[in-house]
């Protein structure tokens, strides 16, 4: 096989990447941690431009329809069309390498370089590229990467150095194949074509960029154990031992069912506190409704410890397309 038309991405990897399951091993799972991963905020970008994405871990709701031809309208979303679903294959081949281009083997650890590699195996339409492309921009960017990006850090000396408070996945975008100009238009109409699935979003509609903001260079952390500007922020008790577990929202296991607005599992937030370079907090609404306010939310319970925030350091959509298409340039 040649690589013939592969898009070359290289990273360095900020902190840690977590890719695999708490007994998993390593290695196969890097590859299927960061391609999952990677799915699902091409799903997150795809909702947010009005296409429809299902959610490839929910049996009720994953593509492909069964009753249609692969070829037919209809039998898979168009996030399936890129990244496949039974019945309809990948439409390319992943390979996370090492900078001598070398496959990766272990964990990938701070500090280190990687690239990611796509190679077609069939013809990849430039739409498809620029989603991707967008994708891996707004997880460097805004987001972070890997299973388990669920955990927040503390600022309690005693606890910074203990597994479930380091930050994981945070990776910085070196240099990559920046496609063929596409606009957003183009894109919007792409992903709302009429030949793609549409599946009912009802559990998961809050993945979407439409949901989501961003505030780069502040972070929540518990401070003691009685004060945590995490809790705070989503509403639970800020005394430890008084919130419940059940955070794993991020990749992977998704949340079921749908949280009412004053659930505290309804504010879905990750914080990372370092390296200081990459410092962001972010997260996704439940309800639209709720961004709002949200920066003056924020501006309220934090005055304190987010000492001079301005609402617009709350970037959301509008915002951070617009980079996104502008880094891309
Ligand atoms: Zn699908």
């Amino acid at each position: 096989m040649t690589n013939q038309g592969a898009k070359e991405y290289t990273f360095e990897a900020l902190t840690d990447l977590w890719t695999g399951d708490a007994d998993g091993k390593p290695g196969r799972t890097i590859t299927t941690g960061l391609l999952g991963s990677i799915r699902w905020w091409f799903e997150v970008l795809v909702r947010g431009l009005g296409g429809g994405a299902c959610d490839p871990t929910s049996s009720r709701n994953r593509c492909p329809d069964s009753r249609k031809k692969a070829t037919d309208s209809g039998h898979h979303c168009v996030v399936c069309e890129l990244f496949g679903c039974t019945g309809w294959a990948r439409k390319f081949r992943f390979e996370v390498l090492d900078e001598n281009g070398k496959a990766k083997a272990e964990q990938i650890t701070k500090g280190q370089t990687f690239k990611l590699r796509f190679t077609p195996l069939r013809p990849i339409l430039p739409q498809e590229w620029a989603l991707l492309d967008l994708t891996l921009r707004l997880i460097a960017e805004y987001g972070a990467i890997g299973g388990k990006t669920v955990l927040k850090p503390s600022d309690e000396p005693s606890r910074v150095n203990k597994p479930h408070h380091r930050d994981y996945g945070l990776i910085q975008f070196i240099e990559g194949a920046t496609s063929s100009p596409v606009t957003e238009a183009e894109l919007r109409d792409y992903v709302t074509e009429h030949r793609w699935r549409q599946p009912q979003h009802d559990d998961f509609a809050w993945a979407s960029l439409k949901n989501f903001w961003c505030v780069k260079g502040r972070y929540l952390a518990r401070q003691n154990a009685n004060a945590s500007t995490f809790n705070r922020v989503i509403g639970r008790p800020e005394a430890k031992g008084q919130s419940s577990q059940g955070d794993s929202w991020l990749a992977g296991r998704r949340a079921g069912g749908q949280p009412k607005p004053q659930d505290p599992e309804s504010k879905r937030v990750l914080s990372f506190k370092s390296p200081r370079e990459a410092v962001r907090t972010f997260g996704f609404v439940q309800f639209l409704d709720e961004l709002k306010n949200l920066g003056q939310e924020l501006k309220t319970q934090l005055e304190k410890e987010w000492a001079g925030f301005e609402i617009a350091e709350l970037k959301k959509k509008p915002d951070i397309l617009d980079e996104l298409f502008k880094a891309g340039a």
